[in-house]
Order: C-alpha cells, then structure tokens, then sequence
C-alpha cells in the first residue's frame, strides 16, 4: 500500500541530492516521517517543503557527517524531535578518481573521511535508537550505500573502490552483531547512477571517459536504487537483503 513505511522514523544522509534525495522522497510518499541530513541548508529545506506539500512528513537536520559530535549530536535531536529512528541510510558519499601519476592527497582524505569516516560516525550516533526501534516494533534497518566498485577494478578509482569495499564488508559483519536484534543490515552496491557526483570529479580526462559511457549505456537515475531501497526495507521482518547490487543493463 502506498502508506507501507507508516509509523516509521527514517534517516537519510547525503539527502541533499542525488540517490539520497530519492530515497527520502520516495520513503516519505510511502509515510515514514524522514530525517533529511547533508551539508546544504537550502537544498534540503526546499526538498523538505516539496515533501510537506504533497502530504509527507519530513524536517531537515544540517551537519557535516565527518564530524562525529555534530553527527550524535544532530541522533539526538532526532531521537526528541521525531522519535528513534528505525531506519537508517547511510549514504553521503564521494568519488573522486585520483591517478597515482597525479596523486592528490586531499582527494584521498576526503573520501577516507566521508566514505569510510561519515558511515562509522553515523553507525556510532544511530545504532542504539535502531536496536531500541527494532526491540519495540519488531525489525529496523541499516543501509549502507557502497558501490559496485567495491567489488570490481576500476583504474584510478582505487582509494574510491577501497572505501566502498570498506562498507561492504563493513555491513556484512553488522550483519552478524545487529540481525539477532532484529536489525537487517542490507548494502546496496549501484552501478553508474547519474546525480552530481560525476560532476565533483576534477580530472578532465576521467569525467570525460565517464560521460562517453553514456553512449552506449543508459545510466540508472536515482528513482531506480530508491525503489529497490524502499522495497528491502518494506520486507516482512523476517527477510533481509544482506548485499543489493544494481547495475545498469549494459554495464558490464
Ligand atoms: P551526490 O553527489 O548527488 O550526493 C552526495 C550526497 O552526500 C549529497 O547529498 C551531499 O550533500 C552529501 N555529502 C557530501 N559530503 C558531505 C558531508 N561532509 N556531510 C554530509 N553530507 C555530505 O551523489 P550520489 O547521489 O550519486 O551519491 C550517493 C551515494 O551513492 C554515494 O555514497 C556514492 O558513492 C554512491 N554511489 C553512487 C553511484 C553513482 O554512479 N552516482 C554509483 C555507486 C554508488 P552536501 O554537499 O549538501 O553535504
């Protein structure tokens, strides 16, 4: 039924744009009441009021994921505001391809500190109100945004594909800690979705190999991985996606 997510508290991070922007627009048409976190203020305020107007509920909570006080400190606020979260995507994320020949080490941290340090700071702030969610309803959910190139090879995506190997693995040790508490732990694994994160990579010859895929594969749009997002999670309580990959047809 379209209210399938009623009565549950759903947090998106990264929900600002691209993949978590649907996510929290389409678990928000299906009645969870969604916490949208990011960076950029007028963004989620907008995508917020748009919710409001067709009927949903939704509030945005400002921070910066790579900070891990700000993040338990923003759960809190969640916590009082509209109650545990039973539903938690981990999903800010960043990609930026750094060639050895050209090595970037700020490139580097920043996606250790996003990809690798947000998912842990949102796992530290989050866990407990999930197995509270879970002891209190009968299931929650953790999902974790990797990548399909956490399992392959992509040259020059190394530190990327590292990061998101790191969620991977991550989630399927959750797994083994957080579904006897009736937490599923599901990762979903996209291949090439098309949002801004093509755009934040600044080596031409890269963006330009990457926007020439185009030519002979249709890339996802985010409605697709929200849809399989916000389907995992509707499951009964006693089924769990563990590992969701999602590729475009053509990409091989
Ligand atoms: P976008 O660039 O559109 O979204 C990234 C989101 O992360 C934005 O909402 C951004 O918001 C947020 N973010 C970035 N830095 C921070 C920060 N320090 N604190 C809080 N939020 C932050 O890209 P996508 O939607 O494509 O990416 C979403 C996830 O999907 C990522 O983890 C990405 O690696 C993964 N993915 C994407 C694929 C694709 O082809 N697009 C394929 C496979 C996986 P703000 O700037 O407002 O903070």
């Amino acid at each position: 039924s379209s209210a399938e997510l009623s009565g549950r508290v759903a947090v998106v991070t990264g929900a600002s744009s691209g993949i978590g922007e649907q996510i929290a627009r389409t678990f928000a048409a299906r009645g969870a009441s969604v916490a949208l976190l990011a960076r950029r203020v007028g963004r989620l305020e907008a995508i917020v009021k748009d919710i409001t107007a067709s009927g949903g509920t939704a509030a945005s909570y400002p921070v910066d994921l790579t900070d891990a006080a700000a993040t338990t400190a923003v759960a809190g606020e969640i916590a009082r505001e509209l109650g545990d979260a039973g539903i938690v995507v981990s999903n800010a994320g960043i990609m930026l391809p750094t060639p050895l020949g050209d090595l970037n080490p700020p490139d580097w941290s920043r996606q250790v500190e996003l990809n690798i340090g947000a998912v842990n700071n949102t796992l530290i702030a989050f866990t407990a109100q999930l197995v509270r969610s879970a002891a209190a309803t009968g299931v929650a959910d953790l999902v974790n945004t990797a990548s399909f190139a956490g399992r392959s090879v992509f040259p020059t995506f190394s530190v990327y594909a590292a990061s998101k190997a790191y969620v991977i693995h991550l989630g399927n040790n959750l797994r083994a800690e957080l579904g006897p508490k009736n937490v599923r732990v599901t990762t979903i694994q996209p291949g090439i979705v098309g949002t801004e994160l093509q755009s934040h990579i600044a080596d031409e010859n890269v963006r330009t190999r990457l926007a020439a895929t185009r030519d002979t594969i249709e890339w996802l749009i985010p409605q697709d991985i929200a849809d399989v997002v916000a389907y995992a999670v509707g499951l009964p309580a006693r089924v769990n996606l563990p590992e969701i990959t999602v590729l475009p047809t053509r990409q091989t």
